[in-house]
């Protein structure tokens, strides 16, 4: 189980050094899209950290990680009417004796990028600005991730073809330009990652854990394509930021390739990784010198997350799960922010 009273038991107003951080390996399920201007991105750096050779990998910004998994959350907040289904309008007015705009259903409006609420579990945790009426970091932390594999190995290129009714690609001599390559990530593509939560009560903590162990879609919005699974390796609870993604994704490829578990065209098996993984990680924290309060990982990690879902596949879990983390929201709201925007 999680060692709760690591956990603050309400947000505090400056960093105090208490880092929740969760350790993934995300897994392509099908042909995804991480690109930006028709083009996926990628990186030239070393295969490992002992192997020094050059390697093309494909990488995922952060903002593709974590924007899908802060729309989850932000879906159960709405789902559950912690937050209104409303859009910001121009004739709403904003109550007084909260200073929240409400919806029709009464609940606040939270509108994403328009007027954030600024008390949601999703604000708080993740973050928010808005022109001069204030801002407020994040308090997710997580960076680019990096293929395990190469790009070579870890991508392949469709043509996208747009026939015309017939299913001919030609008419009346002139043929279709509805042709577009297209290039995708493979299934089964490795990203290994760290995400960092600092200084959370355990109920926004558990807020984070669940969006990303829900979220299954990433990458471009606007195809179906892009699945993936967020397999958990383990969970840190420290006093220090801990090993960047790319520290991890070296140090597992170095002891995948002493394993004999890396082959140049084929994808690794996530259970290998998962396995492998297990190793790597102790000895990356033990080199980190951060001092760890818990490491939760193999048999305890399982019960844990079991746990979770187990409380989560029924409303009234969900239910208890966001109140706690909308009380604690609200809380940091009430000491920090109210006050602040009043003073404005
Ligand atoms: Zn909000």
């Amino acid at each position: 189980m999680i060692t709760t009273t690591f956990f603050h038991t309400a947000v505090p107003p400056r960093p105090m050094g208490r880092y929740a951080h969760m350790i993934v390996i995300r897994e392509t399920d099908s042909y995804a899209l991480f690109q930006t201007d028709g083009e996926l991105n990628t990186a030239r750096v070393a295969a490992g950290q002992r192997d020094q050779t050059m390697l093309t990998r494909l990488t995922m910004f952060k903002r593709k990680q974590t924007t899908p998994e802060r729309l989850i959350g932000r879906e159960l907040l709405r789902t559950y009417g912690f937050i209104s289904a409303d859009q910001a309008g121009e004739k709403q007015t904003k109550e007084a004796a909260t200073g929240l705009y409400l919806g029709k259903d009464g609940a606040p409006i939270c509108d994403y990028n328009v007027r954030f609420c600024m008390q949601c579990p999703d604000c708080i945790s993740y973050g928010f600005a808005i022109g001069d009426s204030g801002s407020e970091k994040s308090k997710v932390y997580s960076d680019t991730a990096y293929s395990l594999t190469a790009y070579e190995a870890s991508h392949e290129a469709f043509t996208l073809n747009a026939p015309y009714e017939s299913g001919t690609m030609s008419r009346q001599g002139s043929v279709t330009s509805r042709i577009n390559e297209q290039d995708h990530v493979r299934p089964q593509t490795l990203f290994p990652g760290v995400i960092t939560f600092r200084d959370p009560t355990s109920a926004l903590f558990i807020y984070m854990l669940n969006n990303v162990l829900r979220t299954r879609r990433y990458g471009a919005q606007t195809t179906r394509t892009g699945t993936m699974t967020n397999h958990v390796v383990g969970i840190v609870l420290s006093d220090g930021e801990i090993f960047s993604n790319l520290m991890f994704t070296q140090s597992l490829y170095d002891a995948l390739s002493a394993e004999g578990a890396i082959h140049p065209v084929e994808p690794v098996s996530s259970q290998r990784a998962l396995d492998t993984a297990g190793q790597v990680v102790p000895s990356l924290l033990r080199d980190d010198g951060v001092a760890v309060t818990q490491f939760l990982t193999g048999a305890e990690l399982t019960t844990t997350i079991n746990d979770l879902r187990g409380r989560t596949r029924s409303e009234d879990g969900v239910q208890e799960l966001l109140t706690a983390a909308s009380h604690d929201s609200r809380t940091y709201h009430d000491a920090y922010i109210k006050k602040a925007s009043k003073g404005k």
